[in-house]
C-alpha cells in the first residue's frame, strides 16, 4: 500500500520500510491517502492499493467510510503445515516431488523441492486438523505415513539443516469486491487481500502477479469513477478458475463446509481421474501442472489422445456418466 502512495509534496512513489498503515484518509467518497504509525504520519496519494494480505482491514474500513463490506466466501479446511530444510546430496536427481492425498480417506500431503545452497525444503501438510508435528521423530513418522514413500525415502537419509517451522491455515477466503455496487474512488485491493487460497495448491503468488497486470492495465485506462468496477471485474475473472479448482478440491472432504462453487462435483470427478492418470503419464501430469499454475486454461487439462488407452477409457466413461458428449479438452 505504501508503495502506491506518494508522500505529500514528494514527486515519486517509494518505500516506507517498517511502517504500519493505521487507516485511510478520505474526502467524501474518495480515498486520498493513508495514515501511518510513523513519520510521515499522513501520506497523500493519487491511488491507494491495499495489498496487506489476508488480514486486510478494508472490510472494516469500508463501513467507516459509508460503504458496504464485501460479501465473503469462506471454506474451512483447518490445514496445518510444517517445513524443514535438509542437506541435498550431490547428484540428487529429482528436483520436485509432490505427494497428494486421495480424499476423503487420505488427508496428508508433502512436497520436496531442490532449492539453492544445496538444500531440500520439505513441507508436510494435513487437512482437517491432521497436522504434521514439528519434532524430528514426529516429522519423520508423518512423512512415513504418506500415501507414497518418495519423500520419506529422501528425508530419512538426509541431514536436517533447520528445525521444522509450523503454519496454520484455517480457511480459503474470498472477498467479492466485484459484487459491490459502490466503492470508494481511487482505491483498490489486490492479492491475498482479495482472495487467499489454501496454500497446498500453490495458487496465491501467481494470482497476485496476474492481478498486478490487471492493475497496470486498468490504471493505464485512467483513474476515473469506473476504475474499481473495471478492475474488480477483471480480478474476479482471474480468481474464478483457481478458486473453483482449489476450493473445489477441498470439498472432496465431506467435513469441509462453506459455499460450494458451481460445477465442483464435476470438476472433482474429473480431477480424481486426472490425478490417477498423472501418476502414470508425464504428459497428463505436465498438462495438469500447466493449468494449476495458470499457464493453461482449465478446458485444456487433458484430451484422451494425450493419455494412455486405459486412462482415456476412464475419461470416456466419466463423460458418459455425467452425460457429456465428450470430455476431451486440451489442444493448446
Ligand atoms: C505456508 C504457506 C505456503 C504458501 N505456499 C505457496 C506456494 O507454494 N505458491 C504460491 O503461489 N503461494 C503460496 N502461498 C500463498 C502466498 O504466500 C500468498 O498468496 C502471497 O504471499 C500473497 O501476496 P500478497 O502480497 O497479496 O500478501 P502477503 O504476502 O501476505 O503480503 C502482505 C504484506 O502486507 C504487510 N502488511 C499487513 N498489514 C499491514 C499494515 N497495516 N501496514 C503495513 N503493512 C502491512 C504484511 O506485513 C506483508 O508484508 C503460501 C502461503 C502460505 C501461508
Amino acid at each position: 500500500m505504501a508503495r502506491a502512495a506518494q508522500s505529500a509534496g514528494a514527486a515519486e512513489s517509494g518505500f516506507l520500510p517498517g511502517t504500519s498503515i493505521k487507516s485511510l484518509l478520505h474526502d467524501g467518497g474518495e480515498v486520498v491517502g493513508i495514515e501511518t504509525d510513523a513519520t510521515p504520519g499522513k501520506v497523500l496519494a493519487n491511488l491507494v492499493v491495499d495489498c496487506t494480505g489476508r488480514g486486510s482491514a478494508t472490510p472494516r474500513w469500508l463501513p467507516e467510510l459509508g460503504f458496504d463490506a464485501p460479501p465473503e466466501s469462506k471454506i474451512e479446511v483447518n490445514v496445518g503445515y510444517s517445513s524443514r530444510y535438509y542437506k541435498r546430496a550431490d547428484g540428487a536427481q529429482t528436483p520436485i516431488t509432490i505427494v497428494y492425498p486421495k480424499p476423503p480417506a487420505e488427508r496428508r500431503a508433502a512436497t520436496l523441492f531442490a532449492i539453492e545452497g544445496g538444500r531440500w525444503i520439505c513441507t508436510l501438510a494435513g487437512w482437517l486438523g491432521d497436522h504434521p508435528p514439528t519434532d524430528s521423530q514426529g516429522f519423520l513418522d508423518f512423512a512415513r505415513s504418506l500415501p507414497a514413500a518418495d519423500v520419506y525415502r529422501v528425508i530419512s537419509q538426509a541431514e536436517p539443516l533447520s528445525e521444522a517451522v509450523p503454519h496454520r491455515f484455517p480457511a480459503n477466503l474470498r472477498r467479492h469486491y466485484e459484487k459491490l455496487a459502490r466503492f470508494p474512488q481511487r482505491y483498490l485491493v489486490m492479492g491475498d487481500a482479495v482472495c487467499s487460497f489454501n496454500p497446498v495448491y500453490g495458487q496465491g503468488m501467481t494470482s497476485a502477479a496476474l492481478q498486478s497486470e490487471v492493475l497496470a492495465k486498468t490504471v493505464a485506462q485512467g483513474l476515473d469513477v469506473r476504475l474499481a468496477q473495471r478492475y474488480f471485474r477483471e480480478v474476479a475473472g482471474i480468481i474464478d478458475a483457481p478458486w473453483s479448482l482449489a476450493a473445489g478440491e477441498d470439498f472432496r472432504y465431506p467435513e469441509v463446509h462453506g459455499p460450494k462453487p458451481s460445477g465442483t462435483d464435476f470438476v472433482n470427478g474429473y480431477g480424481a481421474l486426472l490425478h490417477r492418470a498423472a501418476t502414470r503419464d508425464a504428459r497428463v501430469y505436465h498438462s495438469f501442472l500447466n493449468v494449476s499454475n495458470f499457464a493453461g486454461f482449465a478446458r485444456h487439462v487433458v484430451q484422451s489422445a494425450e493419455c494412455g488407452e486405459s486412462d482415456a477409457g476412464e475419461f470416456r466413461s466419466f463423460a458418459e456418466r455425467v452425460r457429456l458428449s465428450s470430455v476431451r479438452p486440451l489442444p493448446s
